[in-house]
């Protein structure tokens, strides 16, 4: 079995993907976790960080409807999980299980009945921030807004701690980090993101926060984003110029049915796959280090596929996931430690 902590597939329905479909351009759909052994995934319920207040909390319900409505169509194949024995039961039954995440904390607002209106639908962790400082505390990529977590974002974790809803570090600020390490009384996630000591890309984690996060029980899960694996790949990205030709997945956002549209969108996603990336032997190297910081009871996979323009070179897609289980074997990784990795740790915490 193959849990993946992260992954961006709502947004991608609002874009008219159908998961039951074997898409072209896309990373994941549910043959693609077929063919990739991946039994259950975080469907993160991402919202962006220009929305607030009502409008970040419609957005996050109007991503779970229609995430909602392709499990409907698709219950055979794929059903929701809010639970570890939920993913045991849909995996025995043959059927794909989907978790459900909240990236950004901007759709509970200030409001802890928010918080329970998506647990109650299934939400099991939420990311606090996402590329911005909110009122939950500073993003990694913000302005420093707070120093760490807001007064309400203390009272949020502790809230999210008593009700079993799990805390997501990813994208937050390390002072946040600090701050959500010392008032949680529960092990925490940073579901996707690589490890600072080889790539010094701001979304990564440091050695110090690894060994925070291990020692409250958290779990780490590993990206396979060539940006955070790879400072030299960010040259060559730089030196591309193709981070200037963003307006085209936002055209294509504005309206996904244009045929027209869509293929300027692909043709990007093809110019930015041509880029000599990093392969899966770095991924691993990442995995390895952040066993040897955190240990083997703390790392996971977290890939952000669906929410990334380009992967590692040779996981293009979920379908690929054996790839970085094959290159864990070849470097002596256990049976006993793959399956950690691949499930256990995360169903732990679940
Ligand atoms: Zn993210």
């Amino acid at each position: 079995m193959i849990l993946d902590a992260h992954c961006d597939a709502p947004s991608q329905m609002l874009r008219l993907r159908d998961y039951a479909l074997d898409n072209d351009h896309a990373q994941v759909d549910f043959p693609k976790m077929r063919r990739g052994g991946v039994d259950a995934s975080f469907f993160a319920l991402y919202i962006p960080a220009s929305l607030k207040g009502n409008d970040a909390t419609a957005y996050a319900r109007k991503l779970l409807s229609v995430l909602k409505a392709q499990l409907a169509a698709s219950s055979d194949e794929a059903a929701l999980a809010t639970s570890a024995a939920e993913v045991l039961k849909n995996k025995e039954e043959g059927r794909l299980s989907v978790l459900v995440g909240m990236e950004n904390a901007s759709a509970i607002q200030e409001d802890f009945s928010l918080l329970e209106e998506f647990y109650k639908e299934g939400v099991r962790y939420v990311t606090l921030t996402h590329s911005a400082d909110n009122q939950v505390g500073d993003s990694c990529t913000g302005s420093g807004l707070w120093g760490g977590l807001s007064p309400f974002g203390k009272k949020l974790v502790r809230e999210m701690d008593s009700m079993g809803m799990l805390v997501d570090l990813a994208h937050a600020s390390e002072d946040t980090m600090r701050d959500v390490l010392d008032i949680s009384v529960r092990p925490v996630l940073d579901t996707h993101c690589c490890c600072k000591a080889l790539c010094k890309h701001r979304r990564n984690i440091s050695d110090e926060l690894l060994r925070g996060i291990a020692e409250g029980g958290g779990v780490v899960g590993m990206s396979i984003y060539p940006l955070f694996l790879s400072d030299s790949f960010a040259t060559i990205y730089k030196a591309s110029g193709l981070s200037s030709e963003s307006w085209i997945e936002d055209e294509f956002i504005a309206d996904p049915s244009d045929p027209e549209r869509r293929l300027s969108w692909y043709g990007l996603l093809d110019r930015l796959s041509a880029l000599k990336r990093p392969g899966v032997d770095v991924v691993a190297d990442h995995v390895m280090h952040a066993i040897e910081v955190a240990g083997e009871d703390h790392v996971g996979f977290g890939t952000d596929y669906d929410g990334i323009e380009f992967t590692a070179s040779g996981m293009e897609t979920i379908a690929d996931f054996h790839v970085l289980l094959d290159e864990l074997k070849a470097r002596g990784m256990g049976e006993k430690s793959l399956k950690k990795l691949s499930w256990e740790n995360f169903l732990r915490l679940l």
